[in-house]
């Protein structure tokens, strides 16, 4: 008989720790993971190489046409490739994060992706997945077991960010600001829908907030099952 996976999605700004967070607890469940994020990157990214402008929003809805996505999830990390290439670091780059709210806020571009993230959460073969973006308690896997928007003050956000990039403070505090009103524009990622957990995580070392998600994924699915 198949079961669906147990579904634990994570929303949360630019910043929060939402991807190291999820992946981590994804290992500690033993569940799989999937980051959201990756893929609108990976589309951004294809402009880009096209040169496409990607306020064009018709020329970015004809990339979708060959946008062959694909991620594999290793030990060091989550390898994305597109038509085979492996982009990894490339989406990364503050070139993609400075345009990728244009490519985001398309609306067939979020329909497409959403379709393409519900048929990688079915098709896991993983007791569970852990599901991270803006818009996956409330979009993605609006049923999802657990919900948690996981957030931290913005200047421990800016901090932590900084920390990862080299750029300097002042460049990536003004980055990470205008992506976050750009993307709040399209969707709601600062405020819990009904029903959704908040885990604030400004107080909160990086192995705590893991340890947060952990323990709350244990609660709830533990609840579920023993009704
Ligand atoms: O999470 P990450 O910072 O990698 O996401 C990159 C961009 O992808 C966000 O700034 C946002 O524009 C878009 N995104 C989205 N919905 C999601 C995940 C990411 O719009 N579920």
């Amino acid at each position: 008989m198949s079961r669906s996976p147990v579904v634990v999605a994570v929303d949360g700004p630019a910043g929060s720790g939402k991807s190291s967070v999820s992946r981590a607890a994804s290992r500690a469940l033993g569940y799989a993971f999937l980051d959201t994020g990756a893929a609108y990157r990976a589309l951004t990214w294809l402009a880009l190489e096209r040169g496409v402008d990607t306020a064009d929003a018709a020329a970015v809805v004809a990339l979708l046409d060959d946008f062959s996505y694909d991620t594999v999830v290793t030990d060091e990390g989550t390898v994305v490739t597109v038509g085979g290439a492996d982009v990894t670091s490339a989406i990364r780059d503050p070139r993609v994060s400075a345009v990728v709210s244009d490519v985001a806020r398309v609306p067939e571009v979020r329909l497409a992706l959403n379709d393409a993230f519900r048929r990688m959460i079915r098709a896991s073969t993983a007791p569970g997945i852990v599901v991270e973006g803006r818009d996956i308690t409330t979009v993605v896997a609006p049923d999802a077991e657990v919900r948690i928007l996981l957030t931290a003050d913005e200047a421990v956000r800016i901090a932590r960010r900084s920390a990862e990039l080299a750029p300097g403070a002042a460049a990536t505090a003004e980055q990470l600001r205008e992506r976050d009103a750009r993307d709040s524009q399209v969707v709601d990622f600062l405020t819990a829908a009904p029903g959704v957990a908040t885990i604030d995580s400004t107080e909160l070392d990086f192995d705590q907030t893991v340890q947060a998600v952990v323990e709350l994924v244990h609660d709830t699915v533990h609840d579920t099952t023993s009704d």
